[in-house]
C-alpha cells in the first residue's frame, strides 16, 4: 500500500491512526457485534460515540457549558442559510453585517441576503496599497478599525480562513474593538478549526465543516453561546432549528453518525497528540518552512499580504506559468497529489492541514526545489 502526501484543500487528509483505527472497528465496534453504520442513533453505543466526541471537542476548544456543541449537516454551506434562519431575528430588526475577505465570505453575504437586511461591514474585494506594496483583490484583510458594523446587526460574520484565496483572520476582534456593545461574531473558521488557538468566547458562534481537521466530509460543527438559540424564523426547517438540535446532543433527527465516529477519533487523537497547541506549533513549522521558501525564491510566489497569509491554504504561482502543467505532472509522480489550485485563481495551493505531516512539507520544498533547479 502507498499511501500519497496529500495537499487537499478538503475533503482532505485523516490521520493515518484514525484510519487505521476505523478500520480494526469496522465490523465490530468494541464487541457490540456491529458496525458503527448499523448502529440506531439512539441507542447506548452512538450515544456514549456521539456524547465522547462532544466532550472531546469541548475540551479541545477549552468552551465552557454557555456555549452548546452541535454536530449538523449540510456543510458550510447549508450553514449560511442556517445561521441567518437561526440568528437574524434575534433583535427584531433583521439585520446583520458581513465582512468580506474572499470567495467564501461572499458566498455567506450572498445567501444571507435572502433572509433580511444584510450589509457589507468591510470588503477586501478591491486592489490597496499596503507596506508600500499593491495588494490584489481578496489578499488581504481590511483591518478592524475600518470595519463598519450597525448598532441594531442580530451579528457580525466573517469567514477566519478564506480556503481559496490562503487569507487568515486568526486574532478574532473584540466587542471594544468593532464600538458596538451586542453585536455577536458568527465566524466560518471551517479551514483552519483545531488548527491553532481561536478564542471561542469572542464570538456568538463559530461553524466549520469537518472535512478538513475535523473529520469527514457531512457533519458540520457549530459551537454557539447558549443564549443565541431560539430566535429562528418561522421558515426554519425544524431539523435545522438549533433550539431543536441543541436540547437533543444533535440527535434530534438521525445524525450522520458514522461522520460523527470518524470526527470522535480525529479529537482523540488530537488531545493524544497534545491538543490545539501541539497542533499549532507543527503547523507554524509546516507553515514557516513553506513560506520561508517562498519567499526566496523568485521562481515561485505567495500573492497574499504576509500577516494575512493562512498556515493551512498556501497559493502560490510559478513566474512562468506555462510550467504549470509541468509543475503539477512531476509533483504526482513524486507521490505529491492535490496541489493545483482553485480554477478561480490558477496556479497552486498546498493545503496544509493537522494531518499533513512536516515530511509532506519537506517532501514539497524538496520538489519545488528540484524543479526550480531544472527549469529556473
Ligand atoms: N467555507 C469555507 C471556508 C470552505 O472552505 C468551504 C468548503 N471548502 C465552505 C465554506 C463550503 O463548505 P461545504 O462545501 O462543506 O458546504
Amino acid at each position: 500500500m502507498a499511501r500519497l502526501w496529500n495537499f487537499s484543500a478538503g475533503p482532505s487528509a485523516l490521520p493515518e491512526a484514525v484510519l487505521r483505527q476505523a478500520a480494526e472497528e469496522m465490523l465490530d465496534w468494541h464487541g457490540s457485534g456491529v458496525s458503527v453504520m448499523e448502529m440506531s442513533h439512539r441507542g447506548k453505543h452512538f450515544v456514549q460515540i456521539c456524547d465522547e466526541a462532544e466532550q472531546d471537542l469541548r475540551e479541545l476548544l477549552g468552551v465552557s457549558d454557555d456555549y452548546a456543541v452541535l454536530f449538523m449537516q449540510g456543510g458550510a454551506t447549508a450553514e449560511n442559510a442556517i445561521v441567518p434562519m437561526n440568528l437574524i431575528g434575534r433583535r427584531g430588526a433583521g439585520a446583520a453585517d458581513y465582512v468580506l475577505t474572499g470567495q467564501w465570505s461572499v458566498k455567506s453575504h450572498k445567501e444571507a441576503a435572502k433572509y433580511g437586511d444584510v450589509h457589507v461591514a468591510a470588503s477586501s474585494g478591491s486592489e490597496t496599497e499596503l507596506d508600500g506594496k499593491t495588494q490584489k483583490p481578496w489578499t488581504w484583510v481590511p483591518p478592524v478599525e475600518t470595519w463598519k458594523v450597525r448598532k441594531n446587526a442580530a451579528y457580525l460574520h466573517f469567514c477566519s480562513n478564506e480556503t481559496i484565496g490562503g487569507v487568515e483572520i486568526a486574532d478574532w476582534p473584540t466587542a471594544g474593538q468593532l464600538g458596538v456593545d451586542d453585536v455577536p461574531l458568527v465566524v466560518d473558521a471551517s479551514s483552519h478549526f483545531l488548527s491553532r488557538h481561536l478564542d471561542v468566547s469572542r464570538t456568538g458562534m463559530v461553524y466549520a465543516g469537518a472535512q478538513k481537521n475535523a473529520g469527514p466530509a457531512g457533519v458540520t460543527v457549530v459551537v454557539i453561546r447558549r443564549d443565541m438559540i431560539g430566535h429562528a424564523l418561522p421558515i426554519c426547517p425544524s431539523a435545522f432549528d438549533y433550539a431543536n438540535v441543541a436540547p437533543e446532543h444533535s440527535r434530534f433527527n438521525t445524525p450522520p453518525t458514522y461522520a460523527i465516529y470518524i470526527a470522535g477519533l480525529v479529537f482523540k487523537w488530537i488531545k493524544a497528540q497534545g491538543g490545539v497547541a501541539a497542533m499549532e506549533r507543527m503547523n507554524i513549522a509546516k507553515s514557516e518552512l513553506l513560506y520561508g521558501y517562498l519567499d526566496n525564491s523568485g521562481f515561485y510566489r505567495n500573492p497574499v499580504h504576509a500577516p494575512a497569509r493562512s498556515r493551512m491554504n498556501v497559493p502560490f504561482v510559478l513566474a512562468d506559468e506555462s510550467l504549470n502543467d509541468a509543475f503539477l505532472k512531476g509533483a504526482d509522480e513524486a507521490g505529491l497529489t492535490q496541489l493545483k489550485g482553485h480554477k478561480s485563481v490558477g496556479g497552486m495551493r498546498a493545503s496544509i492541514y493537522n494531518a499533513v505531516p512536516l515530511e509532506a512539507v519537506q517532501a514539497l520544498v524538496a520538489y519545488m526545489q528540484d524543479f526550480e533547479r531544472r527549469h529556473g
